[in-house]
C-alpha cells in the first residue's frame, strides 16, 4: 500500500459526503482492505482526541493505550502537521469528540507501512509544532501532546530581562494580573456534584476583571480567558510582559475531609509552608503543569528568577500587605479557613519582582461551598471582596508614577446634594477629566461614593 500525500485532498471530499463536521477518516486505500470499524494496524491504539484553543496556539492531546514514540513534521501548501506514530491503529469513533478550533480544520489518518500510523492535521495557516508526552494521572491514561503555536514568535519564550524599576514619566494605570488556576486538559479540583474548579475560578476572575475595569486607575489582564491550559511559570512570564503591579491566582481546592471549609490567602513562602495543609495545598497546585502539559523545555531558566526572588524582601512585603487586605475582605463575606495569610511555595507565586497572592477562594469538596462556588451571587461576592482588598492596599500604597498615586491624595466623598459640575469647581477641574479619570458613563452620583479627584489642568 503505496501512501501518498496527494491522496489529502480525495479523502477531504469524501468525509464532508461521508458525515458533517469532524471525524477521523480512513485512507480510501485502507477501506478497502481493513474491517471499516478501526485501523487495528499495530499494539498502540489511539483511542481519544481533545482540542483546546488558546489565543495564540492550540493544543491537541491524543488518548494512546500507552507510552507512545513519535515523529512530527509540518508541510507547506496547505498547511499540514504530521503525526506518524510507529505500531499503531486508532479507534474510528475518536475523531467524533474532536471539535473544530484554533488553527486545526481537520484531522484525518492512515496506516503507513502496514503497522504505523500516520496521523494528519489540516491547518489554517503556518505553525510551529512543539510535542510531549504526558503520563497517566487521576483524569486520563498516556497522552501525546502537539502544541500548535500560530505566530512565528509564540513558540519562543519572551525575553527575560526584568524590567527596570524606574517607569516612564507619564502617568500609568495600574495593571492587574488576574490569573484563573488550572484550565483545559487540568480540570483542576472536583466537586462532588461535578464541578470543575477551572470553571468556577474562571469565572469568579472574570467578574473580578470588570471590576478592576470599572477601577479607576487600574487596568486587569487576563492570564488565562478560556479553557486551556497556560504553564505555571509561563503565567508568571505574562504578568511580567504586562508589566503587572498585582498577580492574583484565582483557586478552589478540594480535600479529602469533605468538612473541610473556608477561604484562604497564601504568598510565597522563604522558609516552607506555615501548616501541613498549606505544603499539601501547594504540593496539588504545583502539580497543574503534570496534568496540565508542559513541554521539559519551557520548564528552563526562569529558575535563576526563582532564586533571585528570594531576595526580593520589597515583593515580598508588599505581597504579605495586599494579601492582609484581601483576606480582611474575605472574613466578612463567609468563613475562613484560617485567619492570617498563609505561607507555601506555590510555583505561581514566584515571580521576583511582581506582588503576589494565591487565593483558595473555597473547598471545591465540602458540598455547601461547592454549591456556593456555582451560584453566580456568590461569585460576585468574591469578586468584590477581592476588589475591595486591592482598592484597599493600592490607595495606601500607590506606587510611583500611576494615576492612583496622583489621585489617591485628592478624594471627594459624594454627598447628598452634589453634583457634578459642583465637584468640578470645586477642585478646579474639569467634568470632562472627572467623568474620565473614574470611568463615569453618565452624571448621576451615588451618595457614599467615592470620586478620585484628577490633577487640574488633566
Ligand atoms: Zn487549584
Amino acid at each position: 500500500m503505496r501512501y501518498s500525500l496527494k491522496h489529502g485532498n480525495r479523502v477531504g471530499e469524501l468525509s464532508g459526503l461521508i458525515r458533517l463536521g469532524w471525524l477521523f477518516v480512513m485512507w480510501v486505500t485502507s477501506l478497502a482492505l481493513l474491517p471499516a470499524s478501526a485501523v487495528h494496524a499495530g499494539n498502540l491504539q489511539v483511542q481519544g482526541v481533545r482540542l483546546w484553543a488558546a489565543p495564540d496556539s492550540t493544543r491537541v492531546v491524543f488518548d494512546v493505550s500507552g507510552p507512545v514514540e513519535h515523529r512530527l513534521f509540518t508541510l507547506k501548501n496547505p498547511d499540514r502537521l504530521v503525526i506518524d506514530l510507529p505500531n499503531a491503529g486508532v479507534d474510528s469513533k475518536v475523531g467524533q469528540a474532536l471539535k473544530r478550533g484554533g488553527v486545526v480544520k481537520n484531522l484525518r489518518s492512515g496506516p503507513r507501512n502496514k503497522k504505523d500510523l500516520r496521523l494528519v492535521l489540516d491547518l489554517k495557516g503556518p505553525v510551529k509544532p512543539k510535542s510531549f508526552v504526558l503520563k497517566p494521572n487521576q483524569q486520563y491514561g498516556h497522552r501525546l501532546v502537539i502544541d500548535l503555536f500560530e505566530s512565528a514568535s509564540a513558540g519562543k519564550s519572551a525575553p527575560r530581562k526584568i524590567q527596570a524599576a524606574s517607569k516612564p514619566a507619564k502617568l500609568r494605570e495600574l495593571v492587574i494580573a488576574i490569573d484563573a488556576g488550572h484550565g483545559g486538559e487540568d480540570s483542576g479540583a472536583r466537586g462532588k456534584r461535578g464541578t470543575h474548579e477551572k470553571e468556577v475560578v474562571l469565572a469568579i476572575a472574570r467578574r473580578l476583571a470588570k471590576l478592576v475595569k470599572k477601577e479607576p486607575g487600574m487596568r486587569p489582564v487576563m492570564i488565562r480567558d478560556g479553557d486551556y491550559y497556560i504553564g505555571l511559570r509561563q503565567r508568571i512570564e505574562k504578568a511580567r510582559k504586562h508589566r503587572a503591579d498585582l498577580f492574583i491566582s484565582i483557586h478552589a481546592d478540594a480535600f479529602r475531609d469533605r468538612r473541610v471549609q473556608g477561604s484562604s490567602v497564601f504568598v510565597i513562602s522563604r522558609r516552607g509552608a506555615s501548616s501541613e495543609m498549606a505544603r499539601w495545598l501547594a504540593a496539588r497546585e504545583n502539580a497543574a503543569d503534570l496534568v496540565g502539559g508542559v513541554s521539559l523545555d519551557d520548564k528552563d531558566d526562569l529558575l535563576a528568577e526563582v532564586l533571585l526572588d528570594l531576595a526580593q524582601t520589597a515583593t515580598q512585603e508588599a505581597s504579605n500587605e495586599v494579601a492582609d487586605k484581601v483576606l480582611d475582605e474575605m472574613k466578612r463575606i463567609g468563613k475562613v479557613h484560617k485567619k492570617r495569610v498563609q505561607h507555601a511555595g506555590f510555583v505561581v507565586l514566584k515571580s521576583p519582582d511582581i506582588p503576589s497572592m494565591l487565593i483558595e477562594t473555597a473547598y471545591i469538596s465540602n458540598p455547601t461551598e461547592e454549591k456556593k462556588l456555582k451560584s453566580a451571587k456568590h461569585q460576585q461576592k468574591v469578586a468584590n471582596a477581592i476588589m475591595k482588598g486591592v482598592r484597599s492596599y493600592f490607595s495606601a500604597n500607590p506606587p510611583a508614577g500611576t494615576l492612583i498615586a496622583q489621585t489617591s491624595s485628592r478624594r471627594h466623598v459624594i454627598r447628598r446634594g452634589d453634583t457634578l459640575s459642583h465637584i468640578a469647581q470645586r477642585y478646579g477641574v474639569s467634568m470632562r477629566s472627572l467623568r474620565a479619570t473614574n470611568k463615569l458613563t453618565n452624571d448621576q452620583l451615588l451618595v457614599g461614593k467615592v470620586l478620585a479627584i484628577p490633577s487640574k489642568g488633566g
